[in-house]
C-alpha cells in the first residue's frame, strides 16, 4: 500500500498507531521473565520497564529511599493486548505471587495478612511520559480483614477507613469501570449529612458509612461483590492497567503527542509498597520539581499537604502548601528534601518532577521523572546547568525542543496596560490568552474548530478534558494547585493556564462563572495571564516578548555547533532589521515583488504592465528603478556585511492589476455616473434657457463628463489587458524567468538597481554580498540569457561608478526539471536554492491552495499521507529530487552553494533531513530563525553521534 510506504517519515502529525503485537522471542524454553524487582531492574530500560519502573530501580540502586516493588514489563502488556481473550502470559501470576512473597520479606508485612498488612499501589508507565493518561490504585489488598488489621496497627479507624474507602472508589473506577460521579456522589452526601465543609472533618464513622456506600454501588453495578482476595484483586488491577493502554484517553494523546510504538509500545505495572503521608502530622505528601518549572530558576519548587495521600496533591481537591514553608514546619525533612534534589539532578543531568511522602518522619521518593517545562523554563534550565557543570553544552542544545522556542515569541500582556482583573488564581503556565468562555472540553473542540478562540474554564481537569485543552487557547481553573493536572498538561502544551482561582466559582451545569459581581457566560471573551495569575474580562493588549539573555546565549551555542547557516525570508529594510534581532546570518530570500505592494509604487507598476511598447515600459521602469534601487541599498546596509540573496520578479505580472470582476463593477457604476452627468447637464441647459440672463450660473465642471469618460476608457482598457493576461493556471503560467524572457526590460531594470545599490555601498564603505537568483527556472538556456544580460547590466554600472563589483549569479530549484538538469545548470549558476513550496506542489503535483482545504486533511486523517507535504518535507519523494540536484550540481560545480527558501527552511526535521543532504544554509521567516538556529545545531550534534 502506497500509504503505508508514507509513513516512514519521522512526524510530529497523527500518526495511526499500531495494533500491539506479542514480543517476538521468549527466553530458552521456561515461561519469560515478564517482571523486575526494583533492586534488580535495568534503570536505563524504559521501553521494557517503562519510564516510572526504570526510574523506580534506578533510585533504589542509588540509594535514595524508594518504597520496595517491582515492575512488570512492557512486553507482558503487548503479550496480554494480543491475547485473543486478553489473557495474562504464562508465568505472570506465578512470578508475580512470588514477588510479592519477597516484598512480604522485606517489609515484614503479609499481603492478605490480618495483622500486619502489606498494601501496594498498582500503576501505569509507559516508556514516554503520559503525564495523567493512565492510571493508578492505591491501597491495593485491603478488604473487611486486612482493614481490621491496619486499624489496630496504626491504632487509627480514621485512616484505616479513609484508605478503604479511597481504594474502593479507586479500584471501582479503574479495575471495574464504575464513573468516579457515583462515587463522589455519594461523597458529598455523606460530607453533607455529617456537614463537613472539607474532607479532613470527616470522623471515621462518616468514611465507614462512605466505604459502605461504596461497596453497594460495586455490587449494584458490577452485580458481584467487591472482590475481598488480594491476588485477585491485584490480577483484575494489572489487566486494568494493562488494558487502558488502549483505552481512548490513552490512544488520543499518543496520536495527539505523535507518539509511535517505535518510542513507547505497551505499558509496564508498577506494584510497590504503600507508604503513607496521611498517618498524622508528621507524615505528609508532595510532588517537587528540581527547578521552577514556570521560569527555570534554581530553586526547590513544589507543593505538599500536611496528613495526605498523594492523590489530594495532584488532583486538586485540597489546594496545597508552597514546598518552601516545609522549612519551617518540618526543617530536617526540608533539609533532607533539598538533599533528594541535588542527588536526583545530579544523577539524571536533568530537571526532574518527583512525588515524595513523608510517613512518620521518613521521607520516600514514590517515583520521578524529567520535568516538563515551558520553553523560556527549559532555555534557562539549559544554560545553567551547563554553566554549573551537570550537562555538556551538546546536551544543553539537545534537551530543548526547536518548535518550543516559538512559544517565547508568544504574547504576554502589556504591561502599561491598566485593566483591573475579576479575579486572580495561580500562575501555573505562562503567556496570555484571550478568547471566548467555555465550560467543557466538548464545547471547546466544537468553537474550536469552527475557528473561535476559547479559553477552557473549569472548576478543575481530568485526563478526559485532554481533547478541550488542544483546542483552546489557555486553560482556567477554580481549584487546585501549581502541580494540579491543569497546570502540568497546560505547560506541557505551552498553554496559559490559571488554576485555583478561588474566587471565581464556575457552574459548569449553567455554563458560567461568577467571580465578584462579574458574571461570565459561554462565548463571553476573557484574557487570562498565566504568568501573573490574572483572569480580565474582554481582551486585554498584549506584546510580543524579547529575547531573554539565556536565550541568547542558547542560540550563540547553536550556531558555535550548527554547519547550517541560518538566513531569513526578508523583503524589506523592516523585514530585515526584525531578522538581525532574531539572529540571521543573511536573507536567503528576498522577494522582489513585495516591494511593489506601497501603494506609492503600485500605480508605476501598473503602467509597467500597460505598457504596449518596449518604449512604454521602459519609462515606467525607469520611474520603478530608483525606488528598488534605494530599498535595496537600504537592505543591504542592515546586513552588511551578510549575503543577500535578491529574486528578479516572481508572480504572473496579472496579480498586480485588479480584478476583473472588480474592474466590471467600477465601469457600469462609472457608466451610471455618466448618465446623471450628462441628466445634470441637459438639466442646466434647460434651467439656463428658461432663466434667460437672470439664472442661476451654469452647472460648468460639474456636467462635464470628461472626466469620467477618461476613468472609463483607463479602466476599461485594464480590463482589456486582464482579460489578455488573464491564465488558466497561473502558477504554472508566465510567471519567474518566462517573464524575464518576455520582458527581459523588468529583470534589467532589477539587476540595475541591485547593481547600483551595491556601487553605492561600496562608495559608502559598506561591504555587501548581493546574490541574484532567478526564479522558477527549468533549463540552463534560460539562466545562461539572463546571466548575459546581467553581464551587460554589470559593465555598464562598473563603468558608471568606476567600481568593480563581485555578484553571484544563482537559480531557485523549484521545477523538477530543474533538479533533473542540475548539472547543467550549475554550469551556469554560482548557488541553487530550493524552492520547496513551488518543488512541492510540482513533485506531487498539487496545487496548494486546493489540496489543503480539499483533500489533505483527509489524506492525513486516513494515513494516506502522514503530513502536509507543504509544511513537512516530504523526504522520500521531494526528498530524492534535492539530493539528487545537490549531487549533480555539485558534481559539476565542486563547492556549488545550495541552500533552501521554501517553507520547510523553518521546520526542524526538515531541517535535519537539509543538513544530512549536505544544504549550506537554510531560509525562513523571521519568527522562525530560532527555532531553525537550534534545528541547525541539533542536526549537526545528531549526525555525529
Ligand atoms: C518556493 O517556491 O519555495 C519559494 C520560496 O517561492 P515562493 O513561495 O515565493 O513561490
Ligand atoms: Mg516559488
Amino acid at each position: 500500500m502506497e500509504g503505508s510506504t508514507e509513513q516512514e517519515t519521522a512526524s510530529r502529525t497523527p500518526i495511526p498507531l499500531e495494533e500491539p503485537r506479542p514480543p517476538r522471542s521468549t527466553n530458552g524454553g521456561g515461561p519469560r521473565k515478564w517482571l523486575y524487582a526494583y533492586t534488580e531492574g535495568d534503570g536505563k530500560d524504559k521501553r521494557l520497564l517503562g519510564g516510572k519502573g526504570a526510574n523506580l530501580c534506578e533510585m533504589t540502586q542509588i540509594g535514595i529511599e524508594v518504597p520496595p516493588g517491582f515492575s512488570i514489563t512492557t512486553e507482558a502488556c503487548l503479550a496480554y493486548l494480543a491475547h485473543a481473550d486478553r489473557a495474562l502470559p504464562e508465568g505472570l501470576l506465578e512470578q508475580t505471587r512470588d514477588a510479592m512473597r519477597a516484598l512480604e520479606e522485606r517489609t515484614g508485612k503479609g499481603f492478605g495478612d490480618r495483622t500486619e498488612p502489606l498494601l501496594v499501589s498498582v500503576r501505569s508507565g509507559a516508556a514516554m511520559s503520559m503525564p495523567g493518561m493512565m492510571d493508578t490504585i492505591l491501597n491495593l489488598g485491603l478488604n473487611r480483614d486486612t482493614l481490621a488489621g491496619l486499624i489496630e496497627h496504626t491504632s487509627d479507624p480514621r485512616f484505616g477507613w479513609d484508605a478503604y474507602r479511597r481504594f474502593i472508589q479507586l479500584f471501582g473506577k479503574v479495575a471495574l469501570g464504575i464513573s468516579d460521579e457515583r462515587f463522589d456522589d455519594q461523597f458529598e452526601r455523606v460530607k453533607r449529612s455529617a456537614g463537613a465543609a472539607v474532607d479532613l472533618e470527616l470522623e471515621a464513622d462518616d468514611l465507614e458509612e462512605i466505604a459502605g456506600r461504596f461497596l453497594s454501588i460495586v455490587r449494584e453495578v458490577t452485580g458481584r461483590p467487591f472482590p475481598d482476595d488480594p491476588y485477585v484483586q491485584l490480577e483484575l488491577a494489572i489487566k486494568a492497567v494493562f488494558d487502558s493502554w488502549m483505552g481512548r484517553r490513552a490512544v488520543d494523546y499518543r496520536r495527539e503527542f505523535g507518539i509511535t510504538p517505535g518510542m513507547a509500545n505497551g505499558t509496564a505495572v508498577n506494584v510497590q509498597t504503600m507508604v503513607f503521608g496521611n498517618l498524622g502530622d508528621d507524615c505528609a505528601t508532595g510532588v517537587a520539581f528540581t527547578r521552577d518549572p514556570a521560569t527555570g530558576e534554581n530553586v526547590l519548587f513544589g507543593e505538599y499537604l500536611v496528613n495526605a495521600q498523594g492523590e489530594d496533591v495532584v488532583a486538586g481537591t485540597r489546594t496545597p502548601k508552597p514546598v518552601g514553608e516545609m522549612e519551617s514546619g518540618m526543617p530536617d525533612l526540608y533539609a533532607e528534601l533539598e538533599a533528594l534534589r541535588r542527588k536526583l539532578e545530579s544523577h539524571y543531568g536533568e530537571v526532574q518532577d518527583f512525588e515524595f511522602t513523608i510517613e512518620k518522619g521518613r521521607l520516600y521518593c514514590l517515583q520521578t521523572r524529567n520535568g516538563k517545562m515551558n520553553a523560556s523554563a527549559m532555555v534557562r534550565t539549559s544554560v545553567e546547568m551547563h554553566q554549573q557543570g551537570l550537562i555538556t553544552r551538546e546536551r544543553a542544545l539537545t534537551r530543548v525542543n526547536p518548535e518550543h522556542l516559538e512559544q517565547l515569541l508568544y504574547p504576554q500582556l502589556r504591561s502599561d496596560v491598566d485593566v483591573e482583573p475579576i479575579g486572580r488564581g495561580l500562575p501555573a503556565s505562562p503567556g496570555a490568552a484571550c478568547g471566548e468562555a467555555v465550560f467543557d472540553a466538548d464545547r471547546a473542540v466544537e468553537l474550536g474548530r469552527a475557528g473561535h478562540d476559547v479559553i477552557l474554564v473549569r472548576e478543575e481537569t481530568k485526563p478526559e478534558d485532554i481533547h478541550g485543552f488542544f483546542a483552546s487557547r489557555g486553560i482556567l481553573t477554580s481549584r487546585g494547585g501549581k502541580t494540579s493536572h491543569a497546570a502540568v498538561v497546560a505547560r506541557g502544551m505551552g498553554k496559559p493556564c490559571v488554576a485555583g482561582a478561588e474566587g471565581i466559582r464556575v457552574d459548569v451545569r449553567a455554563r458560567q462563572a461568577v467571580a465578584g459581581d462579574t458574571v461570565i457566560e459561554e462565548g463571553d471573551v476573557i484574557t487570562i495571564d498565566g504568568t501573573s495569575g490574572s483572569i480580565f474580562r474582554g481582551s486585554v493588549p498584549m506584546v510580543e516578548p524579547d529575547f531573554s539573555a539565556e536565550l541568547r546565549r542558547l542560540l550563540e551555542w547553536a550556531d558555535e555547533e550548527a554547519r547550517l547557516k541560518v538566513r531569513a525570508n526578508a523583503d524589506t529594510p523592516d523585514d530585515a532589521r526584525r531578522a538581525i534581532e532574531y539572529g540571521a546570518m543573511g536573507i536567503g530570500l528576498c522577494r522582489t515583488e513585495r516591494m511593489f505592494n506601497a501603494s506609492d509604487r503600485l500605480p508605476i507598476v501598473l503602467d509597467m504592465i500597460m505598457a504596449e511598447t518596449t518604449e512604454e515600459r521602459e519609462e515606467a521602469l525607469s520611474r520603478l528603478l530608483p525606488i528598488q534601487r534605494e530599498d535595496f541599498r537600504q537592505v543591504f546596509h542592515v546586513m552588511s556585511p551578510r549575503p543577500v540573496t535578491i529574486r528578479l520578479l516572481d508572480p504572473p505580472i496579472h496579480e498586480f492589476l485588479p480584478e476583473e470582476i472588480q474592474l466590471e463593477d467600477e465601469i457600469r457604476h462609472l457608466g451610471r455616473l455618466r448618465e446623471t452627468v450628462r441628466g445634470m447637464e441637459v438639466m442646466a441647459e434647460t434651467v439656463e434657457l428658461l432663466a434667460g440672463d437672470a439664472g442661476p450660473a451654469p452647472a460648468g465642471a460639474l456636467t462635464d463628463t470628461r472626466g469620467v469618460d477618461a476613468v472609463i476608457a483607463r479602466k476599461e482598457a485594464i480590463l482589456r489587458r486582464a482579460r489578455t493576461l488573464k491564465e488558466v493556471n497561473p502558477m504554472l503560467g508566465h510567471r519567474g524567468v518566462r517573464l524575464g524572457m518576455t520582458y527581459p526590460e523588468i529583470y534589467k531594470m532589477q539587476v540595475r538597481a541591485i547593481l547600483e545599490a551595491t556601487a553605492l555601498c561600496i562608495r559608502d564603505g559598506v561591504e555587501v554580498h548581493a546574490q541574484i537568483m532567478v526564479p522558477q527556472v527549468c533549463t540552463a538556456e534560460e539562466l545562461d540569457a539572463v546571466h548575459a544580460d546581467c553581464r551587460e547590466v554589470q559593465d555598464e554600472v562598473e563603468a558608471a561608478f568606476g567600481v568593480s563589483l563581485d555578484i553571484e549569479f544563482g537559480t531557485m530549484i523549484e521545477v523538477v526539471r530543474a533538479c533533473l538538469r542540475a548539472e547543467r545548470l550549475a554550469d551556469a549558476a554560482d548557488f541553487f536554492s530550493f524552492g520547496t513550496n513551488d518543488l512541492t506542489q510540482a513533485t506531487f503535483s498539487f496545487s496548494r491552495e486546493d489540496a489543503e482545504n480539499k483533500f489533505l486533511p483527509l489524506y492525513n486523517e486516513r494515513g494516506i499521507l502522514r503530513d502536509n507535504p507543504f509544511e513537512v518535507l516530504d523526504q522520500l519523494g521531494l526528498g530524492r529530487l534535492m539530493a539528487l540536484a545537490v549531487e549533480w550540481g555539485r558534481k559539476a560545480k565542486p563547492g556549488l552553494q545550495v541552500g533552501i527558501c521554501g517553507e520547510h527552511g523553518g521546520h526542524p526535521q526538515s531541517i535535519d533531513f537539509c543538513h544530512g543532504i549536505g544544504l549550506d544554509y537554510v531560509s525562513c521567516s523571521a519568527p522562525r530563525i530560532p527555532v531553525a538556529r537550534l534545528a541547525a545545531a541539533q542536526a549537526e550534534i545528531r549526525s555525529r553521534t
